[in-house]
């Protein structure tokens, strides 16, 4: 569930002013009361290369079932996923500290805190075990986060959709999940993102929904125009990368209109700019079921079916093939 990831993220803004009040404080006091798992005592910290980024992975006190080594093979195949998505990774050096939840199972929720020194946060049960660190999805959504400036609080909803839209694409991409992974998450999730009554843009209504999937919407919306008006030539992910490699990470504090032209930039055209003009103080309608159809992407039960004669089906697979980091050979043909 995305939601009770939303009071993280929340607590993330709040606690950037408050940094090294809450790095490394253990919050599992009460763990050694639990019946089961090794205790955290003995996993000592360590220290992983993936790519260019230097992770330090710490443990709070408490019990883990999971062994350290499957610990650190999540880590860093999620830091895999993310630098294959944007070229590289975001930041060169990133501390995680990994928190058990007693009683608990399953990655629970995650916190990215910026600045010179970016740490993330993950809070995991004890009882986690290895499948469900193969299907986790908070540890490369907070990695994804690193991948963008910090931007003012009314535009959080930005943040939240590029790690929401981006997350299944970069794992994707290192092939951890199979294409109609991607679909299926937009399919269910971006219903979410639509406005409701009383909606007054994505800048000014502040709901679950039009934070992670609204914003995620944004990215939709950007990435399938982006292909359209450079005949599959440019994408979202080249406009994302390109704000990375100008230094817009979580590093720094950006104004939002920096970052979009950035992109822009990249693209070659103002789509996010003016895309953003469009949608952050009204309430854009989108014809989701329309866009199924045209990008040819159909759900029959849990399973979805591909029409690659659709109109927009080289969209779509300009997509995949882009976050896979190869160049399909006929893009540049298409219309
Ligand atoms: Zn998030």
């Amino acid at each position: 569930m995305k939601y009770s990831h939303a009071y993280a993220d929340i607590a993330l803004i709040v606690s950037l002013l408050l940094l090294s009040v809450f790095v490394f404080r253990p919050l599992a006091a009460n763990a050694a009361a639990s019946p089961a798992g090794q205790s955290t005592e003995q996993l000592s910290s360590a220290q992983l290369q993936v790519e260019n980024v230097s992770i330090e992975v710490t443990f709070a006190p408490g019990k883990l079932q999971t062994p350290r080594e499957y610990l650190l093979q999540w880590i860093s195949n999620s830091a895999q996923a993310v630098a294959h998505y944007y070229g590289r990774f975001p930041v060169p050096r990133l501390r995680l500290l990994l928190t058990p939840e007693p009683e608990n199972a399953g990655v629970r929720f995650g916190t990215t805190f910026g600045g010179e020194h970016p740490l993330i946060k993950v809070w995991l049960g004890q009882f986690t075990d290895e499948e469900m660190l193969h299907h986790d999805w908070v540890m490369p959504h907070e990695m994804v986060h690193l991948a963008f400036p910090h931007v003012a609080e009314e535009h959080h909803w930005l943040e939240e959709g590029i790690a929401t839209y981006v997350e299944p694409l970069a794992r994707f991409g290192v092939g951890q999940v199979p294409v109609e992974k991607i679909w299926q998450d937009l399919i269910q999730g971006l219903p979410h993102g639509l406005p409701q009554p009383g909606d007054q843009g994505l800048d000014h209504t502040h709901t679950w929904g039009r934070t992670y999937w609204g914003g995620a919407l944004f990215c939709f919306l950007a990435d399938l125009e982006i292909r359209q008006r450079t005949a599959n030539q440019r994408g979202l992910q080249d406009a994302l990368r390109a704000i990375v490699a100008a230094g817009g990470t979580m590093a720094v504090a950006w104004p939002l209109s920096r970052a979009l032209a950035m992109g822009d930039q990249a693209i070659g055209a103002p789509i996010l700019t003016e895309l953003y003009d469009r949608m952050k103080a009204t309430p854009t309608e989108v014809d989701l079921a329309d866009f199924w159809k045209r990008l040819g992407v159909e759900t029959q039960g849990d399973t979805i079916i591909f029409h690659d004669d659709a109109p927009l089906a080289s969209a779509r697979q300009a997509i995949q093939a882009a976050a896979q980091g190869r160049e399909l050979a006929w893009a540049s043909h298409s219309e």
